[in-house]
């Protein structure tokens, strides 16, 4: 049992000591002790009158008002924990909303539509009203509204609520164009980071593992603190397994749209074609229903977003459908040469033959007009 007596002045104390004294501060406010006990702490505890004696504190291990050690622990991993506001709680909002909260982040969402009792189902809590929402101070807010809605919602919040330097975070499949909007509205002393799950609630169902997160730090403020912020949001995805590509919005819109914009199409194409399992599926075959499952059930919105939002979109349209052309061509070319041998016989032995079917250029080099023609009009 420690008594008072024991407490030394803190410069002079093992840190153990030290802490026990700031203990003692915390625990027994001045206000607590009249001058006389105060003066106890040195000398040992002078008589009384008993009127006083029930005010003369001894000891203070016992009947402590809480567990110190347990606050300063709590204190220490709140400090990695973040409060992130949800902005778009749909269907991918939800997917992430999830993981957060696994990982003991605070989450707040608010969206367009009532997502009350979802979100509660989930642990947390939901704001219909977009001030409640920034008056919670969250120190993230996370986009995930549809592509085609975030410079509305964004416009739409009151930003003038949140605390200045609030973390601004996107995960839009497309980067130029929300990074455009946030440099655009969103005032200086907010952070902004732009990223891209590569993966959806379908394809993420059941781990994250080795599935890529792309990240663009757009704008982080110098501080020890607002880098830190964005290092634990990252941490979040790194916890799971993500590999984390660092890249500019540039260079991802320009690879997104050669692989994912075509993912889509090839998927929502075969999904017009009303594909059917059949008893005796190739792998390959089954590939493609997995295709159509993985993108057809992504809104509407997300795939036009893929196209309106992404500039290097409309010319992989162009891509597939000149491809699809050479190919028929191809085809047809083989056809006519078997049925002029057939009129003809041997007399176009050695003659003329139909040129090889023309290439695209290699994807990533711009199709110029010449060549697109050029490709069209080959075996014409
Ligand atoms: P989505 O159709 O692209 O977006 C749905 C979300 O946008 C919902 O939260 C919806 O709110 C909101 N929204 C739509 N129109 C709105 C409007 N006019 N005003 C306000 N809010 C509106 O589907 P998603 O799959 O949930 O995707 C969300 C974002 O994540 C998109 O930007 C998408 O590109 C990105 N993303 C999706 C995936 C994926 O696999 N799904 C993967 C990576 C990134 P309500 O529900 O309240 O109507």
């Amino acid at each position: 049992m420690a008594s008072f007596s024991s407490i030394q002045p803190a410069a002079a104390q093992s840190p153990a000591a030290a802490a026990t004294s700031a203990r003692t501060s915390v625990l027994l406010p001045h206000h607590h002790l009249h001058h006389s006990d105060q003066l106890s702490l040195s000398s040992p505890p002078p008589q009384l009158p008993p009127s006083r004696r029930i005010h003369c504190i001894r000891a203070i291990d016992a009947a402590q008002p809480y567990d110190y050690e347990a606050y300063l622990f709590n204190r220490f991993s709140q400090s990695n924990k973040l409060k992130i506001a949800v902005v778009g709680f749909g269907n991918f909002g939800q997917f992430l909303a999830r993981a957060f909260i696994r990982q003991g982040h605070t989450v707040f969402a608010h969206s367009r539509s009532n997502y009350h009792a979802v979100a509660q189902s989930l642990g947390a809590a939901f704001f219909a009203d977009p001030h409640d929402l920034c008056e919670q101070h969250p120190d993230v807010i996370l986009i995930c509204t549809s592509v085609i809605s975030t410079e509305s919602v964004l416009r739409s919040l009151p930003l003038q609520r949140l605390r200045r330097n609030t973390l601004f975070v996107d995960v839009l499949s497309v980067k130029e164009f929300p990074k455009n909007i946030f440099l655009q509205v969103l005032p200086h002393h907010f952070d902004i980071l732009c990223t891209h799950p590569m993966f959806g609630p379908e394809s993420g169902k059941v781990t994250w593992q080795n599935l890529p997160f792309v990240f663009d730090k757009v704008r982080i403020g110098n501080e020890d603190s607002r880098i830190n912020r964005v290092e634990t949001f990252l941490d979040i995805f790194k916890k799971e397994g993500c590999t984390m590509v660092e890249m500019s919005c540039a260079e991802h819109d320009k690879y997104a749209a050669g692989s994912q914009f075509i993912t889509h199409t090839m998927g929502r194409i075969l999904e017009k074609l009303q594909l059917d399992s059949t008893p005796i599926n190739t792998k390959g075959y089954e590939t493609l229903l997995n295709l159509v499952e993985n993108t057809a059930s992504d809104s509407f919105d997300l795939y036009y977003g893929l196209f309106m939002y992404n500039k290097n979109a409309m010319e992989q349209l162009e891509r597939l459908d000149l491809a699809f052309e050479a190919l028929k061509k191809e085809l047809f070319g083989h056809l006519h040469e078997v049925l002029r041998k057939q009129l003809f016989g041997k007399s176009e032995e050695g003659g003329h033959r139909r040129p090889m079917l023309a290439k695209l250029p290699k994807n990533g080099t711009p199709l110029l007009p010449s060549q697109s023609e050029a490709v069209a009009n080959k075996n014409n």
